[in-house]
């Protein structure tokens, strides 16, 4: 092996991609492997009958890294912003879409919550802080501060609209480390959120948020954009694709990987590894026995289905004004669409003229099943709730079905376990880097964010590899590299 480090990024998700875009730009070689001949992992968009369709993400939040990330890619030219309209919200209360209040004002004389309800949040910050240093649950949390309108109305379809999950499991401080941190430095949601307000007032908008703090994009392309300007940059020679990683092991000279290509094994040697890869997959793949104790609580994290059901309609089918980002569906409503996004509303140039696009999720943590129906069976479901909240009439001129098996890992309460096995893991494979979004976030902006923190990790252990080996390359006889040529 040469002086000059090698990494191997296992996954070419965003956040694989984003990792070994920044291991790149630091002039570090750098391979990606990928079992799918797809690159992008989740973030796919489809283009057919003149519908465009995200099959995972359908838009993001502009954060400070990703709008560095889309200049540096010269993406500017072809960024979106969602629709002003996106800025209104709905929720299901009593078979009707309401509109989520969008100011303190709008708040009181919303019918979404009762006015005792309403009382009960404005006592909130005089509620004490919560001493006891116990994970918590986001629904004891929220039944706790706010009491329980709040948690029916408002939390429970906002988690499910984010990770698919129960409110019940979902750890406070894993899944919403922002609100947990509201009560610690504030000891109220409501102090902290005006004090938040304020300084946000007061400090200029950076150059990511022209558009406004909350600004929602996507690409005239869509979603898959960001992704294949990735490969692009980190140059196509460097992605390996349709090469799935069975193994990872160390050895007196460093990393080796063991990826298999149609049907076939070879290895690849580095002086780092990462792996981004969700869990399920990263438990997979053959590690150092000693490893193996620490992977099972890495085993237990929940991935639950989730399936995404494009359905294009005749905008005259469609009785409700669309006017908004879409319409998330509480549990307590006992439906089975978890929400609805107006995707042609958000975005232009997503239905055919005269038609709208309206994409709706089911299954997640409490409706697992419903998420593995067939695609008529599917229709079949959403079809009357749509007519019933939407006032959609007529057949869909368009489906498209988008099953995610093991869609978004759940931070439940007690996920600290995870960051702990894979940091065990870590100490016991010296060189590999067990990272990503089950363990920094899961939303676009976060694995974006994550992908420069990872690849720095990563960086500062192949260079202590690669010093470690060319001092003792001084002592052993020099060996034959495996060029990652040779699996591509
Ligand atoms: C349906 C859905 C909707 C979403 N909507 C939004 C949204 O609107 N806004 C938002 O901000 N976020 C959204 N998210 C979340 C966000 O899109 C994801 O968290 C993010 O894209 C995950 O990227 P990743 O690289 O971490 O993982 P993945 O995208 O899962 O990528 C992992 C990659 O690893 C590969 N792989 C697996 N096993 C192996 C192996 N053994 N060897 C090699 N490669 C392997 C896979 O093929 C895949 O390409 C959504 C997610 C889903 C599923």
């Amino acid at each position: 092996m040469s002086e000059v480090p090698h990494v191997i990024v296992c996954g070419a998700g965003l956040t694989g991609l984003t990792t070994a875009w920044q291991i790149r730009r630091s002039g570090i070689d750098v391979t990606v492997l990928e079992a799918s001949d797809v690159v992008g992992g989740v973030m796919r968009t489809t283009h057919r009958d003149g519908y465009l369709v995200e099959q995972g993400p359908n838009s993001c939040m502009l954060t400070a890294e990703l709008a560095a990330l889309i200049e540096a890619l010269e993406l500017t030219p072809r960024l979106l912003r969602a629709a002003p309209q996106a800025q209104r919200r709905y929720i299901v209360r009593g078979g009707r879409a309401l509109a989520v209040p969008a100011s303190p004002f709008e708040m009181i004389r919303s019918p979404l919550f009762s006015v005792a309800a309403k009382l009960r949040v404005l006592a909130e910050p005089f509620i004490g802080r919560r001493t006891d240093v116990a994970d918590e649950s986001v629904a004891a949390f929220v039944r706790r501060r706010l009491g329980r309108e709040p948690l029916t109305w408002a939390v429970d379809p906002f988690v499910s609209g984010v990770y698919a999950g129960d409110p019940e499991q979902l750890s406070v401080r894993h899944a919403f480390p922002r609100l947990a941190a509201l009560e610690r430095e504030h000891g109220s949601l409501v102090r902290g959120m005006i004090a938040a307000a304020r300084h946000n007032r007061a400090s200029p908008p950076n150059a990511a948020s022209s558009g406004g703090r909350h600004t929602m994009i996507s690409f005239a392309d869509g979603m898959a954009t960001l992704p294949l300007a990735l490969v692009d940059d980190i140059g196509q020679a460097n992605i390996l694709r349709r090469s799935r990683v069975v193994a990872i092991a160390r050895d007196d000279d460093g990393m080796v990987v063991t990826v298999e290509r149609d049907g076939v094994r070879r290895t690849i040697r580095a002086d780092a590894v990462v792996s981004t890869l969700p869990l399920h997959a990263f438990t997979q793949i053959t590690l150092d026995d000693a490893a193996d104790a620490a992977r099972a609580s890495l085993d237990a994290i929940a991935y639950p289905p989730v399936v995404s059901l494009a359905l294009g309609f005749r905008r005259a089918d469609v009785a409700h004004p669309l006017d908004g980002f879409g319409c998330l569906v509480p549990s307590a409503e006992n439906r089975r669409t978890l929400g609805v996004l107006f995707s042609s509303t958000l975005f232009e140039q997503r239905a055919p003229e005269g038609h709208v696009l309206l994409t709706c999720f089911l299954g997640g943590a409490r409706q697992a099943d419903i998420a593995m129906l067939d695609v008529d069976a599917l229709v079949d479901v959403v079809q009357p709730e749509l007519a019933a909240l939407l006032g959609v009439t007529g057949a869909p001129k368009f489906v498209e079905r988008t099953l995610w098996p093991q869609a978004i890992p759940q931070y439940n309460v007690g996920h600290d376990a995870a960051a702990r096995a894979a940091d065990a893991i870590e100490a016991i494979v010296p060189g590999l880097v067990v990272d990503g979004q089950f363990r920094r976030g899961v939303s676009v902006g976060d694995c974006v964010a994550s992908g420069s923190m990872i690849a720095a990790r990563t960086l500062a252990l192949a260079q202590a590899n690669a010093d470690a080996r060319v001092t003792q390359g001084e002592r052993r006889p020099v060996h034959t590299p495996v060029s990652p040529a040779a699996v591509a």
